[in-house]
């Protein structure tokens, strides 16, 4: 069974100039910066550091695992924190 989505994946470029680009988050780098992939043309979108959408450039993939290394860091202290004041609660 042949569709016309089949068509549409040969054009994509020309399909996101005509209809725009479908993207999707396909990271949550931060509790605020994310990546998105346009799911037509697989373009790849980032926030930066002005809360804009601008293109995935390599720089901006470099600076997003940074974020992401950082915010990671930052939730897992949090997460022991918070277990270590629980398991002073228990003790008191
Ligand atoms: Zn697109």
């Amino acid at each position: 069974m042949k569709t016309t989505s089949n068509k549409v994946a040969l054009i994509p470029k020309m399909y996101c100039t005509l209809f725009g680009h479908d993207y999707q988050v396909s990271k949550n780098v931060t509790s605020h910066v994310r990546e998105y992939t346009c799911k037509t043309c697989k373009k790849e979108l980032t926030t930066n550091s002005n809360g804009n959408l601008t293109e995935l450039t390599p720089t901006f993939r470099e600076i997003n695992a940074i974020l992401e290394r950082v915010y990671n860091s930052k939730t897992e202290r949090l997460k022991e924190k918070a277990i270590n004041s629980s398991s002073i609660y228990q003790h008191v």
